[in-house]
């Protein structure tokens, strides 16, 4: 039997419905508008694209939007003075820098400066030792999104073998941790497991990060898993996930589509974060 689709674009439409409510009883209880505030530096097509996604996403939910565009050649100390300032702005309760800076940059420096009450990103180090600690703080957009997917299988996560293919800090290692909160028993792979295959075979829910196209095909799923493909690559110009979708459709049972699985999820959980930060602001 075919395995059921976790349809991430349904569910984020879902979730973005409900903040609109959110942020109209913030506005009516406390006149506040959530604000988020994104930094561009330079002309990266694939940034900026992003960048005008999350631009329209905030607009359609009502939240108030700003993009700040810095040269390419912008000074580190230019670009944290930004940040600085936005820190103290009241109507900016989150900020997110978009990434990959340029080389000149300290990546490290920029997000640490970001005053951890508006790290809506979930990247500052403050945010992520709270993660790990198991103290309430914002959680990371994909791996949030992650477990919103799971969840939604409506399947008990306590108890179950989760298998995280990847250990990048911004997907593999934060949904790791929120997996073990939710007490699965979690493995995490990286390109030096041995018996990649075997350990995949055995996993309840399986959480592909790889950043490798079509690699996982239905040899590495258990009968009935809950398969969530993270990657997203860009093959003869169409996106392509990391799980061969075709085969393993048939094997596990529930999966993530590419387009339209954990993409749409990341976008809507940063709106989530910009809200609650929005709430926390006073
Ligand atoms: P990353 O930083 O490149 O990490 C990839 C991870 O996969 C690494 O831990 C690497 O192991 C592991 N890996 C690579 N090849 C492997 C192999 N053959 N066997 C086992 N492990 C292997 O990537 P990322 O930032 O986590 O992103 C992963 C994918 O998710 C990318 O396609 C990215 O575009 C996508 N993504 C999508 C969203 C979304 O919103 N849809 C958000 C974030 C990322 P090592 O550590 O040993 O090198």
């Amino acid at each position: 039997m075919a395995a059921n689709i976790i349809d991430g674009k349904a569910i984020a439409d879902r979730i973005r419905q409900s903040l609109k409510d959110d942020i109209q009883r913030l506005n009516a209880k406390k006149g506040i508008v959530p604000g988020l505030t994104v930094i561009l530096v330079g002309k990266d097509p694939a940034s900026q694209v992003y960048v005008r996604n999350k631009e329209r996403a905030c607009m359609e939910v009502g939240i108030r939007s700003k993009v700040i565009y810095m040269d390419q050649g912008v000074s580190q100390d230019d670009l944290l003075q930004e940040i600085y300032r936005l820190n103290q702005d009241k109507e900016t309760h989150g900020i997110l820098v978009q990434l990959p800076l340029p080389s000149h940059i300290d990546e490290a420096a920029v997000i640490n400066a970001i005053d951890p009450r508006k790290d809506v990103d979930g990247f500052h180090p403050i945010t992520v030792g709270k993660l790990f600690v198991g103290e309430s703080g914002f959680e990371p957009c994909t791996p949030k999104g992650i477990i919103t997917l799971i969840k939604e299988t409506g399947q008990d996560i306590s108890g179950k073998h989760a298998v995280i293919i990847g250990r990048s800090n911004i997907v593999g290692k934060p949904v790791s941790i929120m997996l073990l909160k939710e007490n699965a028993t979690v493995t995490i792979c990286h390109s030096k497991t041995s018996n990649l295959k075997d350990v995949a075979s055995r996993a309840d829910i399986l959480v592909v990060a790889m950043g490798q196209p079509e690699f996982i095909d239905d040899e590495y799923i258990k009968e009935g898993a809950i398969v969530i493909d993270v990657g997203t690559s860009r093959v003869d110009g169409k996106l392509k996930g990391d799980v061969v979708f075709d085969k393993v459709v048939h094997k596990a049972g529930w999966i993530t589509p590419v387009p339209g699985g954990v993409g749409p999820m990341t976008i809507t959980m940063l709106l989530k974060n910009t809200v609650q930060a929005a709430y926390q602001s006073e």
